[in-house]
């Protein structure tokens, strides 16, 4: 017979310590209890996967756990958040246990890594669809918002660009392209929080690359009022994206690609120094509104447009 939805829950979700010092109660009650110092806020996030919308039927479930975790997790890393607790919704067409067994692993391998831990959730039959809430914890007005950009201020990301996009595209069928690192990019993104960690008291404004760095950097830019030049030269590529481009001359790939979960965030001259090392400076913010990327010897307007559901 196949495993009923407590025996589920049991075996694939309970049972593992809780790791966190703010986590009181976890998995197994009606909800989970956590407890931050006063000096704290929570940062919450959620974000949701649906088969052949997000992820393909055929992906490999232990990649899909770690993904719909990390995409949350960037989230937190882009408020400058530190991680601390992870409920989990599943929606599931069928018991599968070696599935699952491959999804639980790639989950809970990311929550360890990150000391985080999935507190609760809750487990339903239906189209295969995963939602995560995370929550972490940052030290009261020290959050990393969108709208704190300022004309002057340099704009940073802390890793190459369109890789991911490009392991879509390889996933997707483009031929003769050798694409290890940006189908692990694509696949298992790694979020960035030890960087949004460090960011706190050095950015202005801060978000994850999950659109394409034309249409999360153009949010910064909305809710800052101002606007951007970017250069092409000092987009950070990898050498896969660089022939990829050569070949196709579709330049606009590491712009409009998402999927990366690098970090976008823009830091005042005078704190530049501050900046962790390994990130990019790629342009800087002006006042007069709108993005452009100085290319070529020229300045040409971007369109910040990036995936729309219901558009
Ligand atoms: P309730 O009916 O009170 O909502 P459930 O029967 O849905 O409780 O869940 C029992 C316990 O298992 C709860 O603590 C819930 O948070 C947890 N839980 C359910 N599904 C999941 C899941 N997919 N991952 C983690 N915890 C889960
Ligand atoms: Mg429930």
């Amino acid at each position: 017979m196949a495993l009923g939805e407590f025996d589920l829950i049991r075996r694939f979700f309970a049972g593992t310590e809780l790791q966190h010092p703010f986590n009181q109660l976890g998995i197994g009650d009606d909800c989970a209890l956590l407890n931050l110092p006063d000096s704290y806020q929570i940062a919450v996030t959620a974000d949701t996967m649906v088969e052949n919308v997000h992820f393909f039927a055929d992906v490999d479930p232990n990649a899909l756990g770690h993904k719909v975790l990390a995409v949350n997790l960037s989230d937190l890393a882009a408020m400058g958040a530190e991680p601390f607790a992870v409920t989990l919704a599943l929606t599931l067409p069928k018991v599968d246990e070696a599935w699952l067994q491959g999804f639980a692993d790639g989950f809970m391998a990311l929550a360890r890594q990150y000391r985080v831990d999935l507190v609760g959730g809750d487990t339903t039959a239906g189209p295969l669809t995963l939602t995560v809430q995370a929550m972490g914890a940052v030290p009261r007005g020290q959050a990393l918002l969108r709208s704190g950009a300022r004309p002057g201020d340099l704009i940073f990301v802390s890793g190459p660009l369109g890789n991911a996009g490009l392991g879509l595209k390889i996933r997707q069928g483009l031929p003769g392209a050798d694409g290890g690192s940006a189908l692990q990019s694509f696949d298992r993104p790694l979020p960035r929080i030890e960087i949004g960690l460090a960011l706190r008291g050095v950015a202005s404004a801060c978000i994850d690359i999950s659109d394409g760095l034309a249409a999360d950097l153009g949010h910064i830019l909305q809710q800052s009022g101002v606007g951007a030049v970017i250069d092409w030269d000092k987009l950070p590529l990898s050498a896969p994206v660089r022939e990829y481009i050569a070949t196709s001359s579709d330049w606009t790939l590491p712009l409009s690609a998402g999927d990366d979960y690098e970090l976008c965030f823009t830091v005042p001259m005078a704190a530049a120094t501050m900046v962790p090392a390994g990130c990019h400076c790629v342009g800087a913010v002006e006042a007069e509104s709108g993005l452009r990327i100085r290319r070529a010897g020229r300045i040409e307007q971007l369109q910040a447009r990036g995936y729309q559901h219901f558009a």
